[in-house]
């Protein structure tokens, strides 16, 4: 039974519908393997029993002749997603008993197009870092280990949990978050596909906020046709989010294994980073050349202000971190340490229920927006914003798309970077500036690196342009033929 973990989301919405299994039997499978992964730390919450009873009820639907898109398909959910009656922690102590009484609208829609779900997966706390080191419940393990050592290595961050459940065979499918970079640089790390979606195709109710004109969500799955079909089922315009765009969603699987000739695929050289590890240079070399051999044509383009992206992204997300987590005080929900008298409350509940990095975005983002330095380095970060939104839309009059690498390393050890901000921020530079746009992103798995971790690439699309980003990864799926695994020792 433990084989029906190894199918593709497709693969098993197929095999449900001709009946060659149950969303029972899929799903107990499932179950199985979330508990002998403990190792993994992927998942904060287990809920078997409520998964088995989404499981019954879907068996019953489709007995009934009434199955939806997703029906049976055993998922992850990320912790920031609020789901109702099931503790939801962002991955932080000062939520860490959170209970919520409503449904995020991403998660609503999965459950109405009939998934179920296995338990909620592990992240930094609020989705801020880059290696899952952050969250209050202690660092996800990546499933993948270099050839021949067994060093513990990061799935990446903040959707950590996500990644390393998809790779890991913890579920057919997982939701994900990526603010920065935390949808695409996990799904480098882990072998995974993630798409960022545009800003505004998918709902942001329900979803814990970090930086909300950054955030967004979207899936990770083992294939690219596994995302589109996640995504369509996610995506849509919801009232509920004012941000949220009023446009109609497209069958994102129907541009899998659509032709890409003839479209032109920008190549931004001020991509082409110092000390950059020269196999990822290669693989965006090869990247580059099977996008030709599929009938692209490759232009080089120029991002100018790519440099000043990561200043302006960690000027930005902890500007709007500050203002969203200040509703953190220990009054009205959450975590509450009694002190002295209100202030002195509000101080011990805050040092007690935040992490050290949150902490220093709240006091970088405090900062930033403070009378006589709001000028000087939000307002200036805000104009910066503006000018990497104009490269972009400079270079979309050449382009239908960019490739670049997802990020700059493959996975690296748990504990490497965390004593030093800098060096994780600086995992976020290929990433960030298509937040900063609100465009598409997507990472596809496209090779190995001498250590045998895989590594990604990155597509870029123009706004709400995710249909060219699917036809595009598939085409690199396809190219890459990536079918490794890690080999399993948890
Ligand atoms: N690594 C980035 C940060 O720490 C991005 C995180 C994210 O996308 N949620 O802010």
């Amino acid at each position: 039974m433990s084989d029906l973990t190894k199918l593709t989301l497709k693969a098993a919405l197929d095999g449900l519908a001709a009946k060659s299994f149950s969303s029972v039997e899929i799903t107990q499978a499932h179950v199985a393997a979330v508990a002998a992964a403990r190792a993994l730390n992927a998942y904060v919450l287990e809920t078997p029993e409520q998964a088995i009873a989404m499981a019954e009820a879907s068996d019953a639907r489709r007995a009934s002749g009434n199955a939806g898109v997703l029906d049976g398909a055993p998922l992850g959910i990320k912790d920031l997603f609020c789901t109702k009656g099931v503790r939801s922690t962002a991955g932080s102590k000062i939520i860490g008993e959170f209970i919520p009484t409503y449904e995020s609208t991403i998660t609503a829609n999965l459950w109405r197009d009939g998934a179920v779900m296995l338990g909620k997966l592990n992240m930094d706390e609020f989705a801020m870092g880059s290696s899952n080191e952050t969250s209050a419940w202690g660092p996800v393990v990546n499933p993948w280990r270099s050839k021949g050592g067994n060093a513990q290595l990061t799935p990446g961050g903040s959707s950590g949990g996500s990644a390393s459940a998809v790779a890991a065979e913890l579920c057919l499918g997982a939701t994900a978050t990526d603010t920065g970079g935390s949808i695409r640089q996990p799904a480098s790390f882990t072998g995974t596909v993630g798409i960022k979606p545009t800003y505004g195709r998918c709902s942001r109710w329900g979803v814990v906020a970090f930086a909300s004109s950054l955030d967004q969500a979207g899936p990770m799955a083992r294939t690219v046709e596994d995302a589109a079909i996640l995504l369509t089922s996610m995506a849509g315009h919801d009232p509920k989010d004012s941000t949220s765009l009023p446009v109609e969603t497209p069958d994102f699987a129907s541009f899998v294994g659509k032709s890409v000739k003839g479209l032109r695929i920008g190549v931004p050289k001020e991509y082409r980073v110092d000390n950059m590890p020269p196999e990822i240079d290669a693989l965006w070399e090869q990247g580059i050349a099977w996008l030709k051999e599929a009938g692209c044509e490759i232009v080089e383009v120029s991002l100018p202000h790519t440099k000043y992206a990561l200043p302006a992204y960690y000027i930005v997300a902890p500007a709007e971190a500050s203002s969203n987590l200040a509703r953190y005080d220990g009054m009205r929900y959450g975590l509450r340490v009694d002190g002295a008298n209100l202030t002195d409350t509000y101080e011990k509940s805050r040092a007690a229920g935040f992490g050290d990095e949150v902490k220093r975005r709240i006091l970088i983002g405090t900062y930033v927006l403070s009378a006589g330095y709001y000028d000087a380095y939000y307002l200036k970060a805000l104009k910066v914003r503006r000018r990497i939104a104009d490269d972009f839309d400079q270079a979309f009059q050449k382009v239908d798309a960019l490739l670049t690498p997802t990020a700059p390393s493959a996975a690296f050890s748990l504990g490497d970077r965390s004593d030093d901000p800098v060096a994780m921020y600086l995992n976020d530079i290929f990433t960030v500036t298509v937040n900063l746009a609100g465009l598409p992103g997507m990472s596809v798995p496209a090779g190995l690196d001498a250590n045998g971790l895989p590594l990604g690439l990155q597509l870029i699309g123009r706004a709400l342009d995710e249909g060219t980003l699917f036809s595009l990864g598939g085409a690199l799926e396809k190219a890459a033929d990536f079918r490794a695994k890690p080999q399993k020792w948890w």
